[in-house]
């Protein structure tokens, strides 16, 4: 095995993709060739970096998820606010509305439930009455 052919395979024989013939081979090159074995350790090396720097990406992408969702959470509340007070009111007004309905249909009905022609009329034992007879304020004051 000569180094150009180990360095092509180096990849395939970290991962340990390789047949086992040529993955003896490749190893038993690295034990001989201090190049090789400097350029796999780099290569390991940078793996490691990467992988470290992936880790360090979920960090900011998760505060921007977070962001946005604050920011779809607010923009959700302003739209839904205006909708809300609409809503309060007409409710507020529908009930004022149905309970002077309620209170006016009551009044009218005790009205229709006694004859308008008995209400100006005076009670029999009323017009029997003598306001003569009647003991006067008078004669309690000295
Ligand atoms: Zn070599």
């Amino acid at each position: 095995m000569n180094c150009q052919l180990c360095q092509k395979e180096l990849e395939a024989y970290r991962e340990g993709e390789l047949p086992e013939g040529i993955m003896i081979q490749v190893k038993a090159h690295l034990g001989d060739c201090q190049d090789c074995a400097e350029m796999n350790q780099l290569f390991i090396l940078s793996e490691k970096v990467i992988q470290e720097e992936k880790n360090l990406q979920s960090n900011p992408f998760l505060v921007t998820r977070i962001m946005a969702g604050i920011e779809e959470m607010a923009q959700g509340y302003e739209s839904y606010q205006p909708v809300s007070i609409f809503q309060k009111v007409l409710k507020s007004a529908l009930i004022t509305v149905s309970l002077a309905a309620a209170i006016l249909f009551g009044v009218v009905a005790g009205n229709l439930y006694k004859p308008l022609t008995t209400v100006n009329k005076i009670p029999a034992e009323m017009a029997y009455l003598n306001d003569a007879a009647l003991e006067s304020v008078d004669l309690l004051t000295n």
